[in-house]
């Protein structure tokens, strides 16, 4: 492949998606059809927490990101897992249809799941829309802004004399001399190619 980098112009946007016990930073979302209720993909990777959650919940919700999201969400959602916290505890949440909802958002939309289609990573639900609101008319921040501006809006941090490896998608940091040979991103799974090392 010469450059999967133009991947990046594919427009995308950043969400918060919940379910009822957990939740977590997605970027894959597209409108499918339209009318009254329309459908709704994303697609949410296998090994996540979120995942293993909506297979056994029928509705989910997504929050859009605006351009001045509080970092704190993103590195909330999106650099950790239930598995080790909650991300919920100090997150400001509404609860729409019985599902938690960001309040710091430009506005949410509920849904309830129809169908998936999985993958080797990851998994397709697709939801028909059941409440939606705008909470504010602000400009949604893209996955390609995040991309390129990750670095300074999470202001990733590693402790001082000791060798970290940062992922350049998610931003997870692992310390360690040497990255294991068969080593993969815990949070968004990408392989050890992807990390920069920082000393
Ligand atoms: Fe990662």
């Amino acid at each position: 492949m010469k450059n999967k980098k133009i991947t990046r112009k594919i427009s995308q946007g950043m969400y918060v998606l919940t379910t009822n016990g957990g939740g977590c930073v997605v970027d894959a979302v597209s409108q499918i059809s339209s009318g009254e209720a329309p459908l709704i993909s994303v697609a949410v990777m296998n090994q996540n927490y979120t995942n293993e959650l909506l297979k056994s919940h029928d509705k989910f919700a997504l929050s859009v990101l605006g351009m001045d999201v509080d970092p704190e969400i993103i590195k909330t959602f999106g650099l950790q897992s239930m598995r080790d916290v909650n991300k919920f505890e100090n997150m400001k949440v509404l609860e729409i249809e019985g599902i938690p909802v960001i309040e710091n958002s430009l506005g949410y939309m509920v849904l309830e799941k129809v169908d998936s289609i999985m993958n080797d990573t990851h998994t397709l639900f697709i939801g028909k829309l059941v409440e939606a609101d705008v909470f504010t008319d602000g400009e949604a921040m893209t996955y390609g802004y995040y991309q390129d501006h990750k670095e300074e809006l999470l202001k990733i941090k590693t402790e001082n004399g000791k060798t970290a490896w940062v992922c350049t998608i998610c931003g997870y940091v692992y310390y360690g001399e040497e990255l294991p040979e068969d080593f993969v991103c815990p949070i968004c799974g990408v392989s050890r190619e992807l990390f920069k090392k920082r000393l």
